[in-house]
């Protein structure tokens, strides 16, 4: 009996196996067409200054719209375009179109407004991405100092020559590096000198429960306080209510993105968003 059970749970394997490799297999088959179907969207979510609650910017959040799927989450899709390096393609895509997005902002009156983009560690593969930042800041016509990139520290574990000096050409710019889920991975802090962070992005696993957590509220101060102490920026992720808000603002935390601003919302929503606080902002005192 036991030899047979056994059988019948390798089988079982066998066929959740296969069931999965053939679902990727697919996935991966119609990431291939999904650019040119122009099945991407942009999301967007404000990041705020936390002291005057004054929008600064958007970090560009990618959906999908898979036919007969629907909406697709970029946790859901990111490792597949990862492992089958179609992450690149869908990158570059996702890099110029959200720089011309940034620089309608401007002329829509939005001045100052940064565009934040993530980055995947397969991204720094090839060693074009100096390039490719350079061509798609060309093509919109916008300054180099409104793109920030996050990166997060997984990219920071191998290939390390290759990606710094990639990094380096990249700031030399005047875009930005900000470490994206700090706090979460690979903390060797050696990297964020030698990596010109210049923000760091507080992981909201530690946001979302520095009410009843004393330890998080302990991180979350002694990254504020690192960063002061390094002269980078700090945004924390994730904040869904005036309490969190409150107590990272007393940290001395400048910056936040999170539900309690708004969620990422689509290019036009998001301008409609960012017109009205422009004019409560303007007539405020
Ligand atoms: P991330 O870069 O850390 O983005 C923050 C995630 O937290 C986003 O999820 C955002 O919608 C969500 N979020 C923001 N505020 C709140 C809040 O107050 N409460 C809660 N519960 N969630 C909040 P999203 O859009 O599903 O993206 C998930 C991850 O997928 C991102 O994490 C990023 O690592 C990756 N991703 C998204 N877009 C891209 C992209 O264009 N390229 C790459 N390589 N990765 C991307
Ligand atoms: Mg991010
Ligand atoms: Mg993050
Ligand atoms: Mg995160």
């Amino acid at each position: 009996h036991a030899k047979k059970q056994e059988n019948n749970s390798f089988r079982y394997f066998d066929l959740q196996m296969e069931k999965d490799i053939n679902a990727r297999m697919s996935m991966v088959q119609d990431l291939k067409r999904a650019i040119e179907n122009k099945e991407f969207e942009i999301y967007y979510q404000p990041k705020v200054e936390l002291t005057s609650e004054k929008m600064i910017g958007a970090e560009a959040l990618i959906r999908w719209h898979r036919p007969e799927h629907g909406i697709v989450s970029p946790a859901d899709f990111i490792p597949v375009a990862e492992s089958s390096g179609l992450i690149s393609e869908i990158g570059k895509w996702l890099l110029y179109e959200a720089c011309q997005h940034c620089k309608t902002w401007h002329t829509l009156g939005f001045h100052d407004f940064s565009i934040a983009v993530n980055l995947s560690p397969i991204q720094f593969r090839r060693g074009n991405l100096p390039s490719i930042v350079s061509k798609a800041l060309k093509h919109a016509d916008l300054s180099a100092n409104y793109l920030e990139l996050e990166i997060t520290e997984s990219l920071f574990i191998d290939d390390t020559e290759h990606v710094k000096e990639q990094i380096h050409a990249i700031t030399a710019k005047g875009v930005s590096m900000a470490i994206d889920d700090f706090g979460t991975g690979y903390s060797n802090l050696n990297y964020l000198t030698n990596f010109n962070a210049s923000t760091l992005k507080i992981d909201r696993s530690f946001i979302k429960d520095l009410l009843t957590s004393a330890q998080h509220l302990h991180i979350v101060n002694a990254i504020i306080q690192m960063s002061q102490v390094m002269e980078i920026d700090c945004i924390a992720e994730g904040i869904e209510d005036t309490a969190t808000w409150d107590i990272l603002k007393s940290l001395g935390c400048q910056y936040g993105q999170g539900y309690y601003w708004s969620e990422p919302l689509p290019y036009k929503e998001f301008c409609r968003l960012a017109q009205n606080h422009i004019k409560h902002h303007q007539s405020a005192p």
